[in-house]
């Protein structure tokens, strides 16, 4: 069984979790695919929930096995997957997928499901803000900030490639903007 997916990419920090869960809260018909990553497990995150946490050997032999639909280095020696499994599960329950991945996951999940998919960008107000917001988190040692910030400044140039951009200046509004386009897309024929 084949279903519509829903690609929602940005910048990290760019609120995109934020954004997912809502919509999730508010369409009972989506179902987040979660994904592997060999990255450590931040505090108040659930194994099988958030990410399927892997060793990198056991995230390579995923590799091996032809399980990802698509897979990125997002960080060195930070791996990020989505699963083929995870998509026939949710599928199979009759509901609709959605990913929360990098930007070049993104695209190529795009690429891979064409019109049955709604890729839509989150773009953080500026690279300033960004900064305060990944600062506040409180989850980035100063190095793996700066990592994050520059590849955000490479990822902003992407947007125009997505099918949908939503600026997330003040939060409340692009909740609603996304959960909007989401519900546009689902009763498209
Ligand atoms: P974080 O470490 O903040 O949870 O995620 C870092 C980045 O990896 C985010 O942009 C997130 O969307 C992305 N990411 C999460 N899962 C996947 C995935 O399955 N594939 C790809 N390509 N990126 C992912």
């Amino acid at each position: 069984m084949k279903g519509k997916v829903i690609i929602v990419s940005a910048p990290s920090g760019a609120g995109k979790t934020s954004i997912v869960r809502h919509v999730l809260e508010f369409l009972p018909e989506l179902r987040f695919s979660t994904s592997a990553t060999t990255r450590a497990k931040r505090e108040g995150e659930v194994d099988g929930r958030d990410y399927h946490f892997l060793s990198v050997e056991d995230f390579k032999e995923g590799i091996r096995n032809d399980d990802f639909l698509e897979w990125e280095e997002v960080y060195a020696n930070q791996f990020y997957g989505t699963l083929k499994s995870e998509i026939q599960r949710i599928w199979d329950e009759g509901k609709t997928v959605i990913f929360d991945v990098d930007v070049k996951g993104g695209l190529n999940i795009k690429k891979y499901f064409g019109d049955d998919a709604m890729a839509i960008f989150i773009e953080p107000p500026s690279i300033q803000e960004l900064e305060n917001r990944l600062r506040n988190r409180g989850t980035e040692t100063e190095e793996s900030l700066h990592k994050r910030l520059e590849k955000a400044e490479y990822e902003m140039t992407f947007a125009p490639q997505f099918d949908k951009t939503i600026l997330n200046d003040d939060l409340d509004v692009a909740r609603a903007e996304m959960l909007q386009t989401v519900r546009d897309f689902l009763n498209q024929e």
